[in-house]
Parts: structure tokens; C-alpha cells; sequence
């Protein structure tokens, strides 16, 4: 037990931007915390015009401190703001659109006896009236919730609900500003956190529910033609190709929309007949992208594209050194496109495909026969000796037989086996998750990670399965 004297004084940055409402509800949640009053601080900046000053006095929180910032800060400034006006030891970082559970301050406090801590709060979601768990539960199973056996653990730190103590961000140089919008401003500030040496500890009670809303972006396009300015640079920033691994399906460049396929689950609903982009101004988008080290290029179904051999050959005069074609592999059920397609200079193969069963993945892909070329594809590109990842998009239909895909998967010899989670987070696919029923992570993510378990220790799949006695 800790006593009161013992608790530090704690500062909760709040950056907000037009939230009013949303605001509102955290700000409540904030007063009510179980923890001294006289021990916490609630510090706003907002950098919106919605009326927000307004409902904050009307609040009337005594511990709240508002700052009115007339031009848009964005995130990172606007936290760096928050940090060097708050007089705490411990900054907790919460966003204007999370609910505290009462006891989050204390939670989180507690967790810093030890002076160089990273202290992750729980994050739920609250969707369609539901309570859905932490995206990141599938790393905390993973390590058991040790953050310290994660090789990169600062791809946990979320601004929405972590704590530091003050001195280390100010020793670490808080947050980058030049992150202006959207994406990868907290995981940067992980990273150099965690490169001094801090150590990531989870705790499960410090809990603040994320209350579902419409994001200020259009689509899931621009969301991530955002995050990919933000890898560039995050990357360029530190050359560490450690980042690339985590971030790397967000470099990437998409061709077109056109798509052989009929997916039930595909992204760009009704869009398949906007025009792509041309060949010029695919080259002038290559030619801008800094970081060259790996392209994916992606986009309805590439390989359609007559000029696809040319985007792949630009790519990598221009100096890209890994290409990435993805996928959904019919066409490579020609061996003649296949060797083209190798000699043209693709080097993996990220192929996407529903079930080891072509009934389940035909009525998904609303093709007959579909399955079969695409698995003839994968054993093409295997025999000529090409590296090929396959991409499982977990939906209603496969979520149970994971391992049975991984098992078939194993048995043709792909390089790597990737499951694409949909996220509750992302607006974009709200919608979805109800129509078509897809399960939340909790329903397979101890399969995954069993499969995940194995492959990180580089075992043989069988083998691993077979020891651990796993069906
Ligand atoms: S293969 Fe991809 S692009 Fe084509 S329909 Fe399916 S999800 Fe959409």
C-alpha cells in the first residue's frame, strides 16, 4: 500500500480540437477520480473554435487548467504545450475523446515507485453498445503481459492513456513537432523513451474507455496517405530498419482500384470504376517518396494493369530496394506472368487469399474458380523460387480455422503467413463490423498467437504444434 504522501503529483494533458462533446464526458470521468484532489491538475489546450471555452466554464472543475490557443498547434505541439505548463512529476496523456475509469490516476501513479517507467493504461473501445478490448490485446497475450519481452514495445504507447514522469520527457525532448497531423507522433516519442532505456509496464486497471466517433478525415485513404508521411519521416529521422518492420504495410503505393474479384469484404465499395492514376503520375508519386528502402505497391488488383511491369521497373531504377507487389495472385496462375513479373524485379509476393477451402473462399471473393488460380499462383511463384507472404483478412467465415489455413499454408511452403485484423478504431470500418458480423480479435487471438509463438521461435510449425500438444 501506498500511502498518501507517497502518491506523486500528477499533471493529465489533454490536447483537444473541436470535441466539444466528447471533451465534456472525459472531463467529468477526470473529476471524479478517486485520487486527492489536491494531488492532480486536468490541463486543456485547445486549439479549436467550436465553443469548448464556454462548456468548460460552465463545468466549473477547480483542478481543470484551460489554455485557449487561437492557430491549430496540432497534437504534438499541443501536448509539448501542456507538458511545460504542468507543474506535476507524473504527466498522464489522455485524449478528448477517452473516459476515465475512477480509479485511472491512481492506477497509473502507483506504477511509478519505480523512477523510470512507462506506465500503458487499458484502452477499451465502446462500439454499437459494446465494450471491445484493447487493439493491442494480442501483444499483451503475447508477452503475457511482460511489455519488456516485446522486441519494440514502444508500437504500444498510445497517447490516449499512458503515463511518464516529466523529467524523462523533458531529458528525451518531448514530443517531434514537425509530426503536424495525424499518426505515429506518440510511437515516435516511444521509441526514444524506450532507446534511453525506460521500461514499458502494462497495467490492466488503469482502464479509459474510447468513445467511438467520426474521424476528421474523409476515408480510410486519407487516414493512411497520412500515416504514410508520417512513417517517411519517422523513418528517415532514425534510418532504423526496425521501424520499417513495424510500420512497413503503411509504405505503400496505390495503382489503381480496377480488380478481377468481388469481394464481400473489399474496401473500395463502388469504387472500381474511378479512373487510375496514370503511369506519369505514378512515377512522379514514386520519385517523391524519401525512404526507398521497401515499396508495396497495392491497389484493387495490380497485375491488371498492362503497365504494370513498368511501375515495377521504375521502382527500382529509382532505387527502391525491396518491391512488394500485393495481390490477390489469379494472374499468377500463368507460370510465363509469374517469371515477368520476378524478372521485372518484384521481390515478394503478398498474395491475399480466405480459406484453404475454395468453397469458403469463392463465395467470399464472389468468383467460382477463384481460389484455384490463386493457389496455383502461389505454387508457381514458389517453384520459381519467390518469396510469398499470404495475407489472411480474418472474417466470420475463416476466424475458426486459422491454424488449419496456417497448417495448409505451411504444407506449400510460403515464406510468411499474415492475418489482417480489421480495427474498431478505424472509422471506416465501423459499418462493416456490423454488417457482415466480423469477430473481434478476443475470439481468435490465442490461436494467433500460438501460430505467432512458433514462427518467433523460428520452430517448424508442425513440430511446434505437435510438442505443444495443439490441435
Ligand atoms: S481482391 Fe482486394 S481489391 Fe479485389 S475485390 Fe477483393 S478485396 Fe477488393
Amino acid at each position: 500500500m501506498i500511502s498518501l504522501k507517497q502518491l506523486p503529483n500528477a499533471s493529465i494533458i489533454i490536447p483537444t480540437y473541436n470535441r466539444k462533446k466528447l471533451l465534456k464526458a472525459t472531463l467529468l470521468a477526470l473529476s471524479k477520480q478517486n485520487y486527492p484532489k489536491d494531488k492532480y491538475e486536468i490541463i486543456v489546450v485547445d486549439d479549436g473554435d467550436d465553443g469548448t471555452d464556454e462548456m468548460i466554464k460552465n463545468l466549473k472543475i477547480s483542478n481543470l487548467r484551460y489554455f485557449k490557443i487561437k492557430k491549430r498547434l496540432g497534437r504534438a505541439k499541443a501536448r509539448n504545450f501542456g507538458i511545460k505548463k504542468a507543474i506535476g512529476e507524473l504527466i498522464l496523456f489522455i485524449d478528448s475523446d477517452m473516459i476515465a475509469g475512477k480509479n485511472l490516476i491512481e492506477e497509473h501513479a502507483k506504477m511509478h515507485r519505480n523512477n523510470n517507467s512507462i506506465v500503458i493504461g487499458y484502452r477499451k473501445e465502446f462500439i454499437n453498445d459494446k465494450l471491445i478490448a484493447d487493439p493491442r490485446e494480442i501483444d499483451f497475450k503475447f508477452c503475457e503481459d511482460n511489455l519488456g519481452k516485446l522486441k519494440n514495445p514502444w508500437k504500444i504507447f498510445y497517447s490516449s492513456n499512458a503515463s511518464v514522469k516529466k523529467q524523462h520527457l523533458i531529458v528525451a525532448g518531448m514530443f517531434d513537432e514537425n509530426f503536424k497531423k495525424w499518426g505515429h507522433e506518440d510511437w515516435e516519442l516511444g521509441y526514444r523513451l524506450f532507446k534511453k532505456g525506460l521500461q514499458f509496464k502494462l497495467n490492466r486497471k488503469a482502464v479509459a474507455i474510447h468513445q467511438s466517433h467520426l474521424t476528421e478525415y474523409k476515408n480510410i485513404q486519407e487516414m493512411k496517405k497520412l500515416l504514410n508521411e508520417s512513417t517517411n519521416y519517422f523513418y528517415k529521422k532514425y534510418l532504423d530498419n526496425e521501424i520499417l518492420n513495424e510500420l512497413k504495410e503503411k509504405l505503400e503505393i496505390k495503382v489503381g482500384k480496377l480488380c478481377n474479384n468481388n469481394c464481400i469484404y473489399c474496401l473500395l465499395l463502388g469504387k472500381k470504376n474511378e479512373k487510375n492514376e496514370s503511369l506519369k503520375q505514378i512515377k512522379q508519386h514514386l520519385a517523391t517518396m524519401v525512404n526507398k528502402e521497401e515499396l508495396i505497391i497495392s491497389g484493387g488488383e495490380p497485375a491488371l494493369r498492362k503497365d504494370v511491369f513498368n511501375i515495377v521497373d521504375y521502382a527500382k531504377r529509382i532505387g527502391f530496394k525491396k518491391v512488394i507487389l500485393e495481390t490477390n495472385g489469379r494472374l499468377f496462375c500463368y507460370k510465363d506472368f509469374c517469371e515477368k513479373m520476378i524478372q521485372t524485379g518484384v521481390d515478394q509476393f503478398d498474395i491475399y487469399l480466405y480459406s484453404h477451402k475454395s468453397e469458403v473462399h469463392d463465395k467470399i471473393t464472389r468468383v467460382k474458380g477463384s481460389w484455384m488460380q490463386t493457389i496455383e499462383g502461389i505454387k508457381n511463384l514458389i517453384d520459381l523460387n519467390a518469396v510469398v507472404q499470404v495475407n489472411v483478412v480474418v472474417c466470420k467465415e475463416n476466424y475458426k480455422n486459422l491454424l488449419k489455413i496456417t497448417k495448409a499454408l505451411n504444407k506449400l511452403n510460403v515464406h510468411h503467413v499474415k492475418f489482417n485484423i480489421l480495427s474498431y478504431s478505424f472509422n471506416p470500418y465501423k459499418d462493416m463490423f456490423e454488417k457482415f458480423q466480423i469477430p473481434t480479435s478476443s475470439s481468435f487471438i490465442n490461436t494467433i498467437n500460438k501460430i505467432r509463438k512458433a514462427s518467433e521461435r523460428q520452430e517448424n510449425l508442425h513440430d511446434y504444434l505437435l510438442k505443444n500438444k495443439i490441435n
